[in-house]
């Protein structure tokens, strides 16, 4: 690549003005074209449209030189295979005066649905890097309730109808299964989280008007022939569409992966609920109009909906957990040197004063206070303060641990030791063990107490409190134990 901007950045600055006389363009000729009779003039102008809009992807891929290139090669494909369809079968029924149903343009039209949901499909992988089944199982939710719907209204009536043979059958019911298909990728895509740029909308609307199209084409042709009109305004667009997301400079960043956001919005609560409702609806639906009830096809999707959404609900259910537990963990520790902090200590001098009364085992508690601190602070900045805080409650937890003692941070630069087992001396000789291990040569000054099996916890740790302060006032680096309540082992309570 070479160094220079200038002809990068005009060529960016061209690809979005291409983009928008695309559109200006794409917006008048198009109902232009749709508006002529019917006939081979509409016929030729549909086609070469067609061609220019699957020419305009190809040149948005080009200029924009995205990532997943390969993925919108594939959509320039399925719109070209549409439009190849479309030639051919004009040619066919105008030209050559054949039926053109079912034709060689059948393979062509039935080529373009792989080939468009390869191309979203691939995609949506790209921009879920680290995969996300609560997105896959959204869109199974619904794909399956639209997928009944397909089925009822549009599969199950074209496959049923004895006037036609059997392989026409088939061919006819290919297209709503195709359309189920592209529905299912483009609802997968929808779901994944990351940028919702012009070139991803710009796509998301191409699809869905071809589905509509497409949709309302299956629905009049069940009824009746169709000979073409309002609905080629919906599948030309529907190109158009698809040309303006491959010519907007934003499809470059279309395939980023983005990381999984909260996915649950109440957009998609409405979109999943409607979803599913559409299966126990169709039920309904159909008896009220007093049409034949299929209990097959709705008790199978009912159940397949059902599974879905006990499945996002474990989903949800195990997010839910995880965030209890991250936020649990969270409360109780310090944020500067992660070891406990003062709710935690508090917490866990409750339990052990319960846990000491029950087994009759001796509890100490010592309260550090670091010495001339803020003069640390003040020679060496509060940045390198903090982590010798850090540093010091790493080292205290290593030198603590194969002992019976538990360590908080109590407030700024004071610490908590509660020890089990020991008595005040032997704690006292702990806590004197901490200063050696203190880094940097800091000093701190401490007090302790050994509860005597009656007082309140706020009682023992104000003793603690006393001797620091002793400490303190006898010239600091030292451990001083309080007086009174040192009973040795407490008699045991039952
Ligand atoms: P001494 O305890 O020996 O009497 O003197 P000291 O200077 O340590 O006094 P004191 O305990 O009253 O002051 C605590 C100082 O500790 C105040 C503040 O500058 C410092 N400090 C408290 N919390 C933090 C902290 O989270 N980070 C840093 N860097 N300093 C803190
Ligand atoms: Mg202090
Ligand atoms: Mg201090």
């Amino acid at each position: 690549m070479g160094g220079d901007d200038t002809p990068d950045m005009a060529l960016r600055h061209d690809g979005a003005r291409a983009y928008r006389v695309h559109l200006v363009v794409a917006a008048v000729v198009v109902p232009a074209y749709v508006a002529l009779p019917n006939g081979p003039a509409r016929a030729v102008l549909n086609s070469l449209l067609g061609l220019a809009f699957a020419a305009l992807i190809a040149v948005g891929v080009r200029r924009n030189r995205p990532r997943a290139a390969g993925a919108w090669w594939l959509l320039a494909a399925g719109v070209l295979a549409w439009v190849l369809g479309d030639i051919t079968y004009n040619v066919l029924d105008h030209v050559l005066h054949v039926s053109p149903f079912p034709s060689v343009a059948d393979v062509f039209y039935l080529a373009a649905y792989p080939l468009l949901a390869a191309g979203l499909l691939l995609l949506a992988r790209r921009r879920t890097a680290g995969g996300d089944r609560d997105g896959v199982v959204d869109s199974a939710i619904v794909t399956v309730g639209a997928g009944l719907l397909s089925w009822v209204f549009l599969m199950q009536p074209s496959l049923a109808d004895s006037t036609v043979p059997v392989f026409n059958r088939v061919v006819a019911t290919s297209y709503p299964v195709g359309d189920v298909l592209l529905l299912a990728v483009v609802a997968r895509l929808l779901t994944t989280a990351g940028r919702r740029s012009p070139s991803f909308r710009w796509l998301a609307v191409g699809i869905v008007l071809m589905l509509a199209s497409d949709s309302a084409y299956q629905v009049v042709s069940l009824s009746g022939t169709y000979h073409g009109g309002l609905l080629n305004l919906g599948w030309s667009w529907s190109y158009a569409a698809l040309a303006a997301a491959a010519l907007h400079p934003s499809m470059r960043g279309l395939a980023d992966a983005a990381p999984s956001a909260a996915t649950f919005t109440r957009v998609r609560l409405v979109a999943l609920t409607c979803a599913s409702l559409l299966s126990p609806g169709t039920l309904l639906l159909q008896s009220a109009l007093g049409w034949e009830v299929e209990p097959w096809s709705v008790g199978a999707s009912s159940i397949a909906l059902f599974l879905l959404v006990v499945l996002r609900m474990n989903g949800l259910l195990k997010q839910v957990q995880t965030q209890a537990q991250q936020l649990t963990a969270l409360a109780r520790t310090d944020g500067l040197t992660g070891i406990a902090n003062r709710r935690s200590g508090d917490a866990e001098l409750g339990r052990l004063v319960d846990r000491c009364a029950l087994d009759g085992v001796p509890l100490a508690v010592a309260i550090l206070d670091l010495d001339h601190f803020k003069r640390f602070n003040d020679s060496f900045g509060h940045p390198a303060g903090d982590e010798l805080l850090v540093q010091a409650a790493r080292a205290w937890t290593e030198r603590l641990e194969d002992s019976p003692a538990f360590l908080a941070r109590w407030g700024g630069e004071e610490f908590l030791v509660a020890t089990t087992g020991l008595g005040a001396g032997a704690a006292a000789d702990l806590v004197r063990a901490l200063l050696g291990a203190t880094p940097l040569g800091q000093t701190f000054s401490a007090g302790v107490a050994q509860w005597d099996g009656a007082e309140s916890v706020t009682a023992l740790v104000g003793r603690a409190d006393a001797a620091l302060y002793a400490a303190k006032a006898a010239g600091r680096n030292r451990v001083e134990v309080a007086a009174g309540g040192t009973s040795g082992v407490v008699p045991v309570q039952r």
